[in-house]
């Protein structure tokens, strides 16, 4: 059994009241125009996922408390969850610190955030002469 903390509103359970959502941080591949994504791309954005043995990174809904997603850091094997965080956040810093070289997530959290706009966001940027408004 789970023993789950919602990050939002602090509900406590176990995995039967939470809904779990997949593993955390997967980009849609950034652009304004989605022709422009090559077939590889949208197969690894819409399919492929890591799949480790130890720490791994995975989104949670908490069903019985506020409704809310929140991202968890959770150890595969031992079942344990090492923290819980926003769903726009980065992993807390002593938890990438944590992330041994042979797990697939080590180095995916090096780079310092980015602040781009979502690609539909930017899409609506653009005016209807195609300028950037
Ligand atoms: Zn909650």
């Amino acid at each position: 059994m789970l023993l789950i903390t919602c990050h939002v509103c602090g509900a406590q359970g176990d995995e039967t009241d939470f809904h779990y959502g997949g593993q955390a941080h997967v980009r849609r591949p950034a652009t304004a125009n989605p022709e422009d994504i090559s077939e590889a791309a949208q197969r690894d954005y819409m399919y492929t996922r890591l799949n480790p043995k130890g720490l791994h990174f995975e989104r949670w809904r908490c069903d019985r408390g506020c409704g809310k997603w929140f991202h968890a850091a959770r150890d595969t094997v031992t079942m344990a969850f090492a923290a819980t965080y926003g769903v726009t956040e980065r992993p807390p810093a002593h938890i990438i610190a944590m992330i041994p070289e042979t797990n697939p997530w080590h180095g995916v959290f090096t780079e310092a955030p980015v602040s781009e706009p979502h690609p539909e966001e930017a899409h609506r940027a653009v005016s209807k002469d195609g300028e950037p408004s």
